[in-house]
């Protein structure tokens, strides 16, 4: 044979997307379980391109995939891909058919199956499952069309790739006997199997586009970080402890697929930003504004000559409050617009009760201002406010909102200051 058999010693897993589509929620979780197996065990991981369709595997799938596994930071030491591994699938089909285990049907070729056979095998996960050969069909190995069917080039590369544990979802359980006989047939020890949970919606459904993302390239865009979407994913069916926020590296060494449940997982979307919130803070301000400029230019809200500074200053004052890089372009978008104006519905909401009177007073006394910080601007606005003898609320509601338009968010000092002087004075100089 053209490859030889790897040893089986260590630990070896892979994850075997077919490009047929994005990768998506639960294939990420899939390779994420079985990277951090390889990494828990001193292992090593394989990522195998299954293109075996030639119609419905498309390259800018494969690129895609590819590229969601780098973002998540899920790096593999092997990479194969199957289309170029024809000639190998072939030879072993040859070869089955030698012995006399399978047989030609026309170009394709055939694996004859015993009846009334238990198949067993020791799911890591799910415990003993027993299968009877009277439910499975002969298999096809190779398609009339010289392709090989999954299932086959699945178990010639899990057998000449060394992978010792397969870690794949529910959804391949039945598949499993049929390569076990497969393994048999070949003469090839059959690897570990585990297979993980679903993962389903909030609604109980099976996860899918009905419930709105599941691509993983969705979830950047939306502004997810990978630590973020990493750490809420190892959660879909795995519980490290007491302990949700735990950062890949130490979620690796406490990994155990034995842990795993066997209860189908709920896609929580509330749950993952509020990981990944945690997440945004932990987040350096300069590696996130790094990663928020290319956002915010595409919003058309910065321009390529941005004043680094005060953007920065500007993400320290959000940091808190984000649950998604998204959220700073919706809460701080009114720092970046150029012609900014409150929206009707907020002024309806908000700025019913004309105020120009005291926003003339403080706009006036804020344009005195030689230095225009968080101490000078607080001292003017407490100032206005005795000389009005006003509850500083009835002002401080109004002008945030003529600011900001918005009746929530930072405090409103961090505001006038992220503004600047005159930015501020315009806004209350426009606000009735
Ligand atoms: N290509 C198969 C899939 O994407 C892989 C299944 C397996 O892991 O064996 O479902």
């Amino acid at each position: 044979m053209s490859t030889p058999a790897a040893p089986a010693s260590a630990v070896k897993v892979r994850f075997a997307p077919s490009p047929t589509g994005y990768l998506h929620i639960g294939g990420a979780r899939t390779a994420l379980f079985n990277w951090m197996y390889a990494k828990a065990q001193g292992g090593k991981f394989v990522l195998r391109v299954e293109d075996t369709d030639l119609e419905r595997s498309k390259p800018e799938f494969e690129k895609e995939i590819m590229d969601s596994m780098a973002w998540l930071g899920l790096s593999w030491d092997e990479l194969y891909k199957q289309s170029e591994r024809f000639e190998i699938y072939r030879e072993y089909a040859e070869k089955l058919i030698t012995e006399g285990k399978a047989v030609r049907d026309g170009t394709a070729v055939i694996l004859k199956v015993d009846k009334s056979r238990d198949i067993k095998f020791d799911d890591l996960i799910r415990g003993l499952i027993v299968f009877n050969t009277d439910e499975i069909k002969d298999q096809v190995l190779m398609k009339s069309d010289g392709s090989p069917a999954y299932s086959f080039s699945c178990v010639v590369d899990d057998a000449l790739m060394g992978i010792t544990h397969v870690i794949r979802g529910e959804d391949h359980i039945s598949n499993t006997p049929k390569q076990i006989l497969m393994y048999e047939a070949m003469g090839f020890k059959a690897p570990k199997f585990g297979h993980l949970p679903l993962i389903m919606g909030t609604d109980g459904a099976r996860l899918s586009k009905r419930f709105g993302a599941v691509a993983v390239s969705d979830y950047r865009k939306e502004g997810f970080i990978p630590e973020g979407l990493v750490n809420y994913l190892m959660l879909l069916g795995w519980s490290p402890g007491n302990q949700e926020i735990l950062p890949l590296k130490n979620a690796c060494e406490k990994f155990s697929i034995k842990k795993v449940n066997k209860t189908a997982a709920q896609f929580d979307m509330e749950k993952l930003k509020w990981v990944n919130a945690q997440y945004v803070k932990l987040t350096p301000t300069g590696k996130l504004t790094d990663l928020l400029v290319p956002i915010l230019q595409e919003e058309g809200l910065l321009g390529e000559d941005y004043d680094r500074a005060s953007l920065e200053k500007a993400v320290e004052m959000f940091k808190s409050r984000l649950n998604t890089l998204r959220d700073f372009v919706e809460r701080a978008g009114f720092l970046f617009a150029r012609d900014f104006t409150v929206p009707a519905d907020v002024r309806a909401g908000h700025l019913m009760k004309n105020m120009k009177k005291e926003f003339d007073l403080l706009a006036g006394r804020l344009s005195g201002l030689e230095v225009f910080d968080l101490a000078s601007t607080e001292k003017v606005f407490r100032d206005v406010v005795a000389e009005l003898g006003i509850a500083s609320g009835e002002l401080v509601h109004p002008v945030r909102v003529a600011l900001s338009a918005s009746a929530v968010g930072p405090g409103l000092f961090d505001i006038m200051v992220a503004l600047g002087k005159d930015r501020t004075i315009a806004r209350l100089k426009a606000a009735f």
